[in-house]
């Protein structure tokens, strides 16, 4: 009889970042793949049911829920220590902007120009609120 090694062995998963045993990450065909059993079900679920778009958004909305701790973590810092100057915060958006701008561009869900129209649009009721 020999002793399995693998027995305490586990890993995070890529998409929910819990920890499971090796054997969570065996199925299908296939051994150690990257994500768990569970999430690997509900992928297939959004997949099904909206094809790679809504598989994609999956993991990136299971994702989003723990690797952006780190994110809100800084920001949180920065106002602690109020290091954070109104230059750095609006480099900072305009930085998160430009990301989704080129990310919804990228799936075909908006243009720049439908983006700058909708700019143009909200300065007009900012003014005409004045
Ligand atoms: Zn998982």
């Amino acid at each position: 009889m020999t002793i399995d090694n693998t027995c305490s062995a586990g890993k995070t998963c890529s998409i929910c970042g819990k920890w499971y045993h090796l054997t969570e990450y065996n199925y299908g065909n296939r051994n150690n793949r990257s994500y768990c059993r569970i999430c690997n079900k509900e992928e297939k679920a959004a997949y099904s049911k909206g094809g790679v778009v809504a598989a994609r958004q999956y993991r990136e909305n299971m994702r989003a829920t723990w690797t952006n701790r780190k994110g809100n973590f800084m920001a949180e810092k920065l106002n602690k220590e109020e290091t954070a100057t109104l230059e750095e915060v609006v480099v900072s958006q305009s930085y998160e902007i430009a990301a989704l701008v080129s990310l919804l561009e990228k799936k075909g869900l908006l243009t720049r120009e439908e983006v700058i129209e909708e700019i143009k649009k909200l300065r007009r009721i900012s003014i005409a609120g004045m």
